[in-house]
C-alpha cells in the first residue's frame, strides 16, 4: 500500500520536503546529545536497588544455610541464590547454576565450551567442520556476536508475533546436523518484544534434531519485567520438555542485570541434569566458586519471586510512561501516513520499529545529526544485515521523559523526512 508521501502529488511532495528540511534544521541548531541506543536502566531505576548496598557490612552474618558467604565453597551458587533464581525461571534448585554476574558471560562460556570440548560425548564443535546458529531476527545482537566470534555462520530465521518461524526453524534443525544451536529471547524478546506463544515453546520442545549436539539457548533476560498490565504469560520450557519426552535439549539462563545492577548483578543457567553437570566441570576449570557476597547482598535484598516482583512494580512506575510516550509520540507523528509500523510491548526494553523499505540506515545517520543517538540500523540482524533496511530499535528507558520527547521529535522527522525523500527518488 502506498503511504501518503507516495500518494502526494508531486508539488504537495516538494512543499512536504521543503516544510520537513525546515524543521530539521530547527532541530539540528539545538545541538542535542540524546541517546536511545542501547537497552539501559535508567539512574532513578538503578537508585532502587541501593538500599542493597546497605544491607551488607563487616558486621553481617555472611552465613546461608551453612555455606560461609565470605570463603571458597558452593561452586553451584549459594543455597539461596539457587532457590531464588529457580523459582524465578519455574524449575528445581537442583537444576540451576548461579554463576558471575553476566547471563551473557554465560552464554559466551557455554557456546566456548561446545566448541572446545563438545556436547554430550560428541567432537567438539571446532572439529566438525562449517557449523551454523539459527538467529530469529530481528534479535539481540550481543548473541550473534558471540557465535560469530567463534566462526560459527548465524544463520537468520523470520520472527513473527508469536515467536520464531517454527517451520523455518524445524526444517534447519531437523534436516542439517550442522545446526547446533538457535539463540531465543522468549519473554519480551528484544528487540520485538514478542513472548512466544505456548504452541512456539511446544514445537522448540518437540524438535528432534539432526545433530546430537544441538541445543536451544534460550534466554530468558526479561522473564520478570512487565511494566503492562498483567504482563505475558510464557510457558515453562522444560515443563513443554517433560511433556514431548525431550531431555538435554535447552539451556535456560537470565540475570539480575535489570532488576538490580547491570554488571553487578547475579546471573543462572538452568539446564537437564547431564546438560549441568557437564557445564559444573567446565565451570570448574575456571573458578573456583561464584560471587557469592553479591549472591547474599541479592537474596538478603529480594528475598524471593514475591520481593522481586514487588521491586519490578517499581520499576515499571519509571519505565511505564516512557513506552507510553513512545506510542503516544508514534501514534501522533507517524499514525496517519503508513510510512512505519512499531511494537507496543507490555514488557522488556524495546520497541521495534519498521518504516519503509531502504530507510532505516539513512533515517539512523540523520537522527545521529540532529543529536539522538540510536541502535546502528541492521544491528538486531546476523552481521549487521537487515535485508530489508527497515528496522530501527527504540531503546527509551535510559533518557528522562523530556529527554525521550525530545529525542522522539527528532526520530519522527527524520522519519518522515527520509520517507518524504525515498518518494521523491522513486519518481525521480
Ligand atoms: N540477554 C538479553 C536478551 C539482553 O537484552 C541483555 C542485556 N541487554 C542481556 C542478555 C545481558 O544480560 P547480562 O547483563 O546478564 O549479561
Amino acid at each position: 500500500m502506498p503511504n501518503a508521501f507516495q500518494k502526494m502529488t508531486d508539488s504537495e511532495l516538494s512543499a512536504q520536503l521543503a516544510d520537513l528540511d525546515r524543521q530539521a534544521d530547527s532541530l539540528r541548531v539545538l545541538g542535542l546529545k540524546l541517546d536511545m541506543a542501547r537497552g539501559r536502566p535508567s539512574p532513578e531505576q538503578t537508585a532502587l536497588s541501593r538500599p542493597m548496598l546497605d544491607l551488607l557490612g563487616s558486621d553481617s552474618d555472611l552465613d546461608d544455610q551453612g555455606v560461609a558467604a565470605d570463603n571458597y565453597g558452593a561452586p553451584d551458587g549459594l543455597p539461596s541464590a539457587r532457590a531464588l533464581a529457580a523459582e524465578l525461571v519455574g524449575v528445581e534448585p537442583s537444576h540451576v547454576i548461579v554463576n558471575g554476574s553476566s547471563s551473557l558471560n554465560l552464554m559466551h562460556d557455554v557456546v566456548c565450551n561446545a566448541y572446545t570440548h563438545g556436547i554430550g560425548g560428541n567432537k567438539p564443535w571446532c572439529a566438525q567442520g562449517p557449523i551454523k546458529f539459527l538467529c530469529p531476527a530481528p534479535g539481540y545482537d550481543r548473541h550473534f556476536t558471540v557465535t560469530a566470534r567463534y566462526g560459527i555462520q548465524n544463520v537468520p530465521v523470520p520472527m513473527r508475533t508469536d515467536g520464531p518461524d517454527m517451520d523455518v526453524v524445524r526444517r534447519y534443525v531437523e534436516e542439517d546436523a550442522s545446526v547446533k544451536g538457535i539463540w531465543c529471547v522468549p519473554k519480551y524478546a528484544n528487540p520485538t518484544g514478542v513472548t512466544y506463544s505456548d504452541e512456539v515453546v511446544r514445537a522448540f520442545a518437540h524438535l528432534k534434531p539432526a545433530a546430537p549436539d544441538f541445543r536451544i539457548f534460550w534466554d530468558n533476560a526479561y522473564v520478570v519485567h512487565t511494566f503492562k498490565g498483567e504482563g505475558d504469560e510464557l510457558m515453562n520450557v522444560f515443563d513443554a520438555l517433560a511433556e514431548a519426552g525431550s531431555v538435554d535439549l535447552v539451556y535456560e539462563f537470565a540475570s539480575t542485570a535489570k532488576v538490580t545492577f547491570p554488571g553487578s548483578g547475579m546471573a543462572w543457567v538452568s539446564a537437564s541434569a547431564a546438560d549441568l553437570a557437564e557445564l559444573r566441570q567446565a565451570f570448574s576449570s575456571m573458578r573456583v566458586c561464584p560471587e557469592k557476597i553479591s549472591q547474599l547482598a541479592h537474596v538478603r535484598f529480594l528475598r524471593d519471586a514475591a520481593g522481586v516482583h514487588a521491586h519490578m512494580a517499581r520499576h515499571a512506575e519509571l519505565i511505564a510512561p516512557r513506552f507510553a510516550l513512545v506510542q503516544e509520540k508514534l501514534s501522533r507523528g507517524l499514525g496517519k501516513l503508513d510510512c512505519a509500523t512499531w511494537t507496543d510491548p507490555n514488557g522488556g526494553y524495546f520497541v521495534s520499529f519498521e518504516g519503509p523499505e531502504g530507510s532505516a540506515k539513512e533515517v539512523v545517520s540523520l537522527a545521529a545529526e540532529l543529536g539522538v543517538k540510536l541502535t546502528p540500523a541492521g544491528a538486531p540482524w546476523p552481521y549487521g544485515e537487515d535485508p530489508r533496511d527497515t528496522n530501527i530499535r527504540i531503546a527509551p528507558t535510559y533518557p528522562s521523559l523530556d529527554e525521550l520527547s525530545q529525542a522522539l521529535d527528532v526520530f519522527v522527522v527524520a522519519v518522515k523526512l527520509v520517507s518524504a525523500r525515498l518518494a521523491a527518488a522513486e519518481r525521480a
